[in-house]
């Protein structure tokens, strides 16, 4: 696979949906991936990306910002709290509010920095103990909050359980998006992307299928 192939799959998927190609933002994964990778997906014009790790991203875009104009970084992993004012400070989106602590501190620092990223709100939609994201009986409460504390809340994010049908998954986040007003939803990665923009996925998130398979040796 390569960016173009990619690229071809997302528009044959939105047109078969009915959908706009511009309503779906395509979040290349650049995780892991070596910089050579990285680098000729940047020389075919692609400019945002998505990565799990806040040391690592910076690392790896703070001089990639320098030499590429209109590069925009999304936080797809997991964000300690300590780790909360350097992540508003680098991303242009966080996709992984998963818990109401992390909410507080994001508007605290909101306040003091004078900026936050988009956010999306992570649910566990498969209930999984390992997985972050509030549960999704819990999830109208955890949105009202969020929007308590003036953030800036986009949508919704979800990764299903590895071994369920993921269009499930999706089918209830747009649910649960809906039914609380918000239009962004984060779903949708290599294996399974197409489903998610037939069920209204804005921003897929796809690493191994643009770049090759992670090597985490
Ligand atoms: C790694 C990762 C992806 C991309 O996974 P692929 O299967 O390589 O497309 C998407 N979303 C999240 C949250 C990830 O951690």
């Amino acid at each position: 696979m390569s960016l173009q192939d990619i690229e071809t799959r997302v528009a044959k998927a939105c047109s078969e949906a009915g959908r706009d190609r511009g309503d779906v933002k395509l979040i290349a994964v650049s995780k892991v991936q070596p910089a050579e990778r990285v680098q000729a997906v940047l020389d075919e014009g692609h400019r945002l990306y998505g990565e799990n790790r806040v040391q690592e991203a910076q690392d790896r875009w703070t001089p990639f910002k320098e030499q590429y104009d209109g590069v925009s970084v999304h936080l797809i992993g997991p964000l300690q709290s300590n780790k909360a004012r350097v992540a508003m400070e680098f991303f242009d989106a966080i996709h992984s509010v998963d818990r109401p602590k992390l909410a507080n501190t994001i508007a605290r620092l909101a306040d003091e920095i004078g900026r936050c990223p988009d956010l999306f709100l992570q649910v566990n939609t498969g209930e999984e103990d390992q997985k972050a994201g509030v549960m999704p009986s819990e999830a109208d409460g955890f949105i009202a909050e969020c929007r308590a504390l003036d953030l800036p809340v986009k949508g919704l994010m979800c990764i299903p359980p590895v071994d369920e049908t993921p269009s499930l998954h999706f089918a209830l986040l747009a649910k649960i998006a809906t039914r609380n007003g918000l239009t962004g939803l984060s779903m949708g990665m290599s294996s399974d992307f197409e489903q998610a923009i037939a069920l209204g996925a804005t921003h897929i998130r796809v690493g191994s299928a643009i770049f090759g398979e992670r090597d985490y040796g």
